[in-house]
């Protein structure tokens, strides 16, 4: 059975050649004798390939030196309760912008901690976000939540959030790595692995580190961000494997040339999907072109009817994982920076195909 184009939204596709050398050394890893599944996650062999992933990544995103990147589990949805337990530090509430399913929890989980202030949303019923000026930002709030890449909308901000003194936190789960950010305007970056950056399991949060406290009393030990900065991430047993996977991944974006090169790739790739949908009446993207996700792309045929035969056929053509969230309808194509552009021309190519025999 040989591989498909895969444009499933979590867990997505990893690089070919990272599956290739993680099996080539599954069982034994650099004379170690063992798999890294079976090392010591205090042992010398584990420590060179932790220590090696987090100096990558503070290397491809540019961390300065004053941010902690902690390598946690837990799914980015902990970091929902993670978050307020630790960054609230006697304030009585957090600014949110809601702009689709994913802040929408990260504000429910929120409010079981503190008074949320709606400081802005997406216009009722629009695939679109709020601009900086409709921001009502309030001067107390602990910090300022929001959701650069809706993972199941398909919407991005064109734009970072001007917060001023409060800090600003980003759930970066579907879009980190996929180009360069200026990691100095965040106080705290997060995102689950399995969108852009390795296997399920993983969680990357990377914080200023004046922003890591006391947290609410009654926090568990593991949900303390300054109990697992204090123990390099590993007050337990970290997820050894995942990490020792996002770190492979993290050293093929280097020899990829790093995240300015993604960029290039990710704009064009987006580019050429959202110019085959906006040039047919066959399909249809609901999202406010200035607004449109480089990572997720979701569209809809125009006969609903026609989608079960779409995904059918796709699936044939060895397009897999392409039926769209429920709450949208139609079609994903989830194209993270492991998604090769050939793999979006065949969807393109199947497309247009689909519309001549069906349209
Ligand atoms: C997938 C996703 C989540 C949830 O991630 P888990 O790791 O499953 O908890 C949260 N936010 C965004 C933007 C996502 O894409």
């Amino acid at each position: 059975m040989s591989r498909v184009y895969n444009f499933s939204a979590g867990p997505a596709v990893l690089p070919e050649s990272v599956l290739k050398r993680a099996q080539a050394e599954m069982v034994e890893w650099g004379g170690s004798g063992m798999s890294v599944m079976e090392m010591s996650h205090r042992g010398k062999e584990f420590m060179s390939i932790a220590e090696q992933a987090e100096a990558d990544l503070r290397e491809l995103m540019g961390i300065p030196g004053n941010y902690k990147v902690l390598f946690l589990q837990g799914g980015a949805s902990s970091q929902f309760a993670m978050i307020p337990m630790n960054l609230l530090q006697g304030k009585k509430g957090a600014d949110y912008l809601n702009t689709g399913s994913w802040s929408k929890k990260a504000i429910a989980e929120a409010g079981r901690y503190c008074a949320v202030n709606l400081a802005g949303a997406s216009p009722e019923g629009a695939f679109s976000v709020p601009s900086q000026d409709s921001l009502k930002l309030d001067r107390d709030a602990a910090y300022l939540h929001y959701t650069p890449n809706e993972t199941i909308q398909g919407i991005e901000f064109p734009y970072i959030p001007e917060s001023g003194e409060i800090p600003l936190v980003a759930d970066f789960s579907s879009t980190i790595l996929s180009r360069p950010i200026d990691v100095a305007r965040y106080g705290l970056i997060y995102a689950g692995a399995q969108k852009n950056m390795g296997p399920a399991g993983l969680t990357v949060v990377i914080v200023r580190d004046e922003l890591i406290g006391e947290p609410l009393a009654g926090t568990p030990t593991m949900f303390s961000y300054g109990s697992m900065a204090k123990a390099g991430s590993m007050y337990n047993t970290p997820p050894t494997y995942a990490w020792y996977l996002a770190g492979l991944v993290f050293q093929w974006l280097k020899e990829n040339g790093g995240l300015d090169a993604m960029a290039v790739i990710n704009e064009r790739k987006a580019e050429n999907l959202y110019a085959a949908i906006d040039g047919s009446d066959f399909y249809g993207n609901p999202v406010d072109p200035g607004c449109r996700s480089w990572m997720n792309v979701p569209f809809t045929l125009a006969d609903p009817a026609l989608d079960g035969v779409f995904l059918e056929e796709a699936k044939e053509a060895g397009l897999v994982s392409l039926k769209g969230h429920r709450s949208v309808g139609g079609m994903r194509a989830s194209i993270y920076n492991a998604m090769p552009e050939a793999g979006v021309e065949a969807l393109i190519d199947f497309m247009g195909g689909f519309e001549k025999r069906h349209g």
